[in-house]
């Protein structure tokens, strides 16, 4: 397992309005019809699972929050409050 990758608010933006979408579309029921999650960063590929990992001491005390794709592996950390303007932004972009 490799050190996950920080993340800053540009590159986090697609990924928070990706999973947006999603639960907005789950919320409706569409669940067959799931928007898909933004392409891994670091390879490019499409997920098919978005997980948070919050089990690491250190994130907890620099406020953040670290996650990775599946199947590729790869993982990331994101400051809490770019997370937190990244779903404002997504909230306003969508209906
Ligand atoms: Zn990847």
């Amino acid at each position: 397992m490799t050190e996950p990758t920080p993340l800053d608010r540009e590159q986090l933006q697609p990924i928070v309005t990706a999973v947006h979408l999603r639960e907005t579309a789950a919320l409706l029921g569409l669940r067959v019809l799931l928007p898909p999650l933004a392409p891994c960063p670091t390879c490019g590929s499409q997920p098919t699972e978005l997980v948070v990992n919050s089990d690491h001491p250190a994130h907890f005390l620099e406020d953040r929050v670290a996650f990775g794709f599946r199947p590729c592996g790869h993982t990331f950390t994101a400051d809490s409050e770019d997370l937190h303007k990244a779903y404002n932004a997504a909230r306003r972009e969508t209906p």
